[in-house]
C-alpha cells in the first residue's frame, strides 16, 4: 500500500519505518524542513535504540522516503496517518490544533478513495471532529476517518510495533476497517491481535490504558512511602503482588513519579475530558495531584540532605532510559528547585541533548564519576544501565560526601554501604 505520514517524531517515525518493513511504500513528512533535510541523509534527529538502523535500511530498499511536501505526498496515498503533536493545553485538556492544521492542509488534495487515520493520541469523538472538518474543506464526505492509536514506548519503540500485545483499529465505516486491516495484515498473521472498534472506543481505550498504567505507577509509589514508614521493602512488595496474574509485574517499580510525553498529558486530558462532559475522574485527579507532590517532595528531600550551598549529582535527566527524551521529566521539576534552594548542581545524562537546552545553571559532565566527583549528595534519577553498574568504591573514592539518594532502586545498598556511603532509596530501609 501507499502511506503517508505526517509528523516525523518518535511516533510517526516509528510508524513509518516499521509499516515500511512490513513491505508497504512509506513517504514520512514533516513541516520542520531542518529534520525531513537530515532524514534524507538517514540522519535520524531522535535517539532510539535501532530506529537509525531500520529507516537506513528501509531508505535502501527504496520503502521509505522523506518530504517537507504534504501535499505532494497525499496525492497518490492510499492512507494518511497523522502522527503529530498533540501537547497539553493551558486547562489540562489537549491542543488539537496540529492535528487540524495537517488534517486541513491535505484534505483538498487527497485522492477519493485515500482513507484518513488518526494515530496521534486525541479526546474521544476526535476522528469525528476531522471526518467534519475534512468534508467541510473538500466540499463532499468521500474520505474516511478512522483511528489507530499507538502504545509503543520510547527506548523499546521499534519491538513495541512489531511486536503490540494488540492493534487498535477505529472505524466508523467498512472502508476505514478494510483498509487497516489491510495494513496490519503482515503483524496480524504473526497472532497479534486487532480489535476492531469504532472510533470513540478507539480513542478511549488508549487514554484509559495509559491512565491505569500511570495509576499503577502512583500506587506502588504511595506504597513505597507506606513502606518507608513502617520499615517494609517495597521491591517485595511489588514482586508479591506483580506475581498475581491478575496484576502483572509491569509498572510496579517506585520511582519519583513518572513523567514523558504520555502519562502525564494524556492523564491530564483524560480527567479534562471527564469535567468537561460530566463525568469526572476523581481517581486520575489525585493521581496527577500526587505526581506532581511526589517530584517536588523529592527535590525537598535532597535539599535537607545536602548542607547549605553544597553540590549534588544528578545521574539521569530523561524521563525513563534509553531515551533522550526530557518531556515532563522529574528533573525537570527537581533540578530547578535545587538551583533555586542555591546548590550547585552538576549532571551527567548518556543522551542529554534535549536537557541541555532546558536545564539551565548546572554543570554537565561526561561520565557519571565526573559528574559525582567532590559532590556532597549523588542523585539517581534515571536508571540507565550505566548507573546500575556504577562500582560503590570508585562512587565513594570521587564524592566528597557520603549520601547516596537512588530515586530508581537500581543500586544494591549493602554494597553501596559497604564501600562507606550511606545509602537512601525509595520505599526500602536505608542501609548506613
Ligand atoms: P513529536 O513531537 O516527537 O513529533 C511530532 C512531529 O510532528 C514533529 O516533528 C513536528 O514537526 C511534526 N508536525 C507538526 N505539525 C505537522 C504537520 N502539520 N505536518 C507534518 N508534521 C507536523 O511527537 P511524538 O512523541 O511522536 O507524538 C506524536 C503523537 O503520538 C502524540 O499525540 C503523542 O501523544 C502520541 N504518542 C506518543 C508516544 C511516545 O512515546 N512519544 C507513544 C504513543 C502515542
Amino acid at each position: 500500500m501507499k502511506i503517508v505520514v505526517l509528523g516525523a517524531g518518535y511516533v510517526g517515525l516509528t510508524t513509518g519505518a516499521c509499516l515500511a518493513e512490513l513491505g508497504h511504500h512509506l513517504t514520512c513528512c514533516d513541516i520542520d524542513h531542518a529534520r525531513v533535510a537530515a532524514l534524507r541523509q538517514a540522519e535520524i534527529p531522535i535517539y532510539e535504540p535501532g530506529l537509525a538502523e531500520l529507516v537506513s535500511a528501509q531508505m535502501t530498499a527504496g520503502r521509505l522516503e522523506f518530504s517537507a511536501n504534504a501535499e505532494d505526498a497525499v496525492r497518490s496515498a492510499d492512507a494518511v496517518f497523522l502522527a503529530v503533536g498533540t501537547p497539553s493545553d493551558q486547562g489540562g485538556g489537549i491542543d488539537l490544533s496540529f492535528v487540524m492544521a495537517a488534517a486541513a492542509g491535505i484534505a483538498p488534495h487527497l485522492r477519493k478513495q485515500a482513507v484518513l487515520i488518526v494515530k496521534s493520541t486525541v479526546v474521544a469523538g476526535t476522528a469525528q471532529q476531522i471526518k467534519a472538518l475534512v468534508d467541510k474543506t473538500r466540499g463532499n464526505s468521500d474520505i474516511p476517518v478512522g483511528s489507530n492509536p499507538e502504545f509503543l514506548r520510547e527506548g523499546s519503540a521499534i519491538g513495541d510495533f512489531m511486536h503490540a500485545d494488540r492493534i487498535v483499529i477505529g472505524a466508523d465505516d467498512p472502508r476505514t476497517e478494510a483498509v487497516l486491516r489491510e495494513i496490519y495484515k503482515p503483524l496480524v498473521r504473526t497472532g497479534i491481535p486487532l480489535v476492531s472498534t469504532r472510533t470513540v472506543n478507539a480513542e478511549l481505550i488508549k487514554y484509559a490504558a495509559n491512565a491505569l498504567l500511570a495509576l499503577k505507577i502512583g500506587f506502588i509509589n504511595d506504597v513505597a512511602d507506606l513502606c518507608e514508614a513502617v520499615g517494609g521493602d517495597v521491591t517485595a512488595v511489588a514482586d508479591g503482588i506483580g506475581r498475581d496474574s491478575r496484576i502483572g509485574p509491569g509498572f510496579l517499580a517506585a520511582g519519583p513519579g513518572f513523567g514523558g510525553s504520555c502519562f502525564p498529558k494524556d492523564t491530564r486530558a483524560f480527567a479534562s475530558t471527564g469535567r468537561q462532559h460530566g463525568a469526572p475522574q476523581p481517581l486520575i485527579e489525585a493521581l496527577i495531584d500526587g505526581n506532581d507532590r511526589r517530584k517536588r517532595s523529592l527535590a525537598q528531600r535532597i535539599i535537607d540532605a545536602t548542607p547549605d550551598g553544597g553540590r549534588v549529582a544528578i545521574l539521569g535527566t530523561s524521563f525513563k532510559a534509553n531515551t533522550d527524551d526530557v518531556r515532563e521529566a522529574a528533573s525537570l521539576t527537581i533540578v530547578p528547585a535545587l538551583l533555586a534552594a542555591g546548590l550547585d548542581v552538576h549532571a551527567h545524562d548518556p543522551q542529554p541533548g534535549a536537557a541541555k537546552r532546558l536545564l539551565d545553571g548546572i554543570s554537565w559532565h561526561e561520565t557519571p564519576i565526573g559528574a559525582v566527583r567532590s559532590a556532597d549528595v549523588t542523585v539517581i534519577l534515571t536508571e540507565w544501565d550505566e548507573y546500575r553498574s556504577l562500582e560503590p568504591n570508585r562512587l565513594a573514592a570521587a564524592m566528597r560526601g557520603r549520601t547516596v539518594l537512588d530515586f530508581r532502586n537500581v543500586l544494591a545498598g549493602e554494597k553501596v554501604a559497604s564501600a562507606g556511603l550511606h545509602y537512601h532509596s525509595l520505599g526500602r530501609p536505608s542501609v548506613v
